[in-house]
């Protein structure tokens, strides 16, 4: 895993590299749990705690980037019954590969943003819901929480107070899924993992049926530095509106793929340079910026763009999971388009007709052109099954698929066209 130390840019998140020290001992030593002792020893009213966070300017890493201290606030204080605090580490958006990092190097940043939630929002009870398939994770992390409940910071009466939180561990069995919050609520339920209609949102009908605030692990984790160095500086690391810092997880053709947090609002072209710059010299064709789900957008457009929410929704895509894949000039649009059309079919829960039978129909289209069958219509028809995809879903899974399609048609048409007339790829390695 690589991480910055240089460029006067502080790592925050990922601060411990080692993958040895991630206990609680070394934590405590690096200024772990002062965050929430202050908090804590100093009474702070649970507005004032999210207040600071939304003057942090923080906004949810996940994927659609709403403010965190807002959604804290949507939480009742006054309900009678059983609130829950959820953290989503069902890291499955091909491409993303930080919240398991988070886990493995930092897992009590997590920990401690997670009691700080519990504490601003009057919720007693957390879980975290972990992708199946990095069971080391999930070892881990319950590693943490026995030193954490040890050390009294958490579990009954924390630091000796009257605030109780228990927090435990989940993972989950491998569906792309699950990671839609709700469909996470249904198989944190026992149930099968399928999405529910919303509204009623989680916040008012979530995990059995009682309020419930659901953050991504990069969000939780960044709590406790936020109370550490202040809102203001906090925000003041990224731009207005894309406070902080943020992990991007670049893979691809990049000399040293790897997870990098660096201020929102940095270059692509920096973040490219800090990933070794592109395997073995080749010209940039195009990056996925935020996942697999993100638009692609052209090579030469992203050289010119930031790696902060606004301006990647301004290149027409966006910055989603932080999940950068990279692209050189070897690559055939169409055979990248069929694997991720192949994805979403496969993944698909199958509960609307929309998805369950356009996703198949696109990847079916996308393979006929890739081996050479396709016409030029089919490019109409693909926009056309997209477009009656996107927004007639219950979950985002939809327009997840959706959205590829028409980009890589849009920004590569000249590709497709190509594949079309001449039966073959236009890039010589693929002839
Ligand atoms: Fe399931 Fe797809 Fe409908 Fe989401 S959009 S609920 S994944 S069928």
């Amino acid at each position: 895993m690589t991480c910055l130390h240089d460029r006067h840019i502080k790592p925050l998140i990922l601060a411990d590299l080692d993958g040895k020290n991630w206990h609680l001992e070394d934590y405590v030593k690096r200024g772990g749990y002062e965050s929430l002792k202050r908090i804590i020893s100093e009474n702070m009213p649970p507005e004032q705690v999210i207040a600071e966070l939304k003057a942090s300017g923080l906004r949810g890493r996940g994927g659609a980037g709403f403010p965190t201290g807002l959604k804290w606030s949507f939480m009742p204080r006054q309900f009678p019954g059983q609130k829950y605090l959820v953290c989503n580490t069902d890291e499955g958006e091909p491409g993303t590969f930080k919240d398991r990092d988070i886990i493995r190097y930092n897992p009590h940043a997590l920990i401690e943003g997670m009691i700080i939630g519990g504490y601003a929002m009057g919720i007693t009870v957390g879980y975290n819901y972990i992708h199946g398939e990095i069971f080391d994770a999930y070892l881990i992390f319950e590693e943490a929480l026995e030193e954490a409940r040890a050390a009294g910071f958490l579990g009954d009466n924390i630091l000796g107070t009257n605030f109780s939180f228990q927090l435990h561990g989940h993972h989950g069995y491998g569906a792309y899924i699950c990671g839609e919050e709700t469909a996470l609520l249904e198989s944190l339920e026992g149930k099968k993992g399928q999405p529910r209609f919303k509204p009623p949102f989680p916040a008012s009908f979530g995990l059995y049926g009682k309020p419930t605030t659901i953050n991504n692990t990069e969000t939780f984790a960044a709590v406790p530095f936020i109370f550490k160095v202040g809102a203001q500086a906090y925000a003041e690391m990224g731009k207005p509106n894309n406070g902080g810092t943020k992990i991007f997880s670049i893979s691809g053709d990049v000399e040293r793929p790897g997870n990098y947090e660096i201020p929102l609002g940095t270059p692509f072209s920096t973040l490219l340079e800090l990933a070794g710059g592109m395997r073995g010299g080749k010209k940039i064709k195009a990056v996925i910026p935020g996942g697999s789900s993100a638009p692609v957008i052209r090579g030469d457009v992203m050289m010119e763009t930031t790696m902060d929410y606004d301006a990647i929704a301004k290149a027409g895509s966006m910055l989603g999971s932080g999940a950068v894949i990279v692209m050189d000039e070897t690559r055939c649009m169409v055979k990248s388009l069929l694997r991720l059309s192949y994805f979403y079919f496969e993944e698909s829960c199958g509960q609307c007709t929309p998805c369950r039978e356009g996703t198949g129909w696109m990847y079916r289209m996308v393979e006929r052109i890739e081996k050479g069958h396709g016409k030029l219509e089919d490019l109409d028809v693909l926009n056309s099954v997209a477009d009656n995809i996107q927004g007639r879903t219950i979950c985002a899974l939809g327009d997840a698929a959706a959205m590829p399609v028409r980009a890589f048609i849009k920004n590569f048409r000249e590709e497709f066209e190509y594949h079309i007339e001449h039966k073959h790829c236009l890039v010589p390695a693929y002839i």
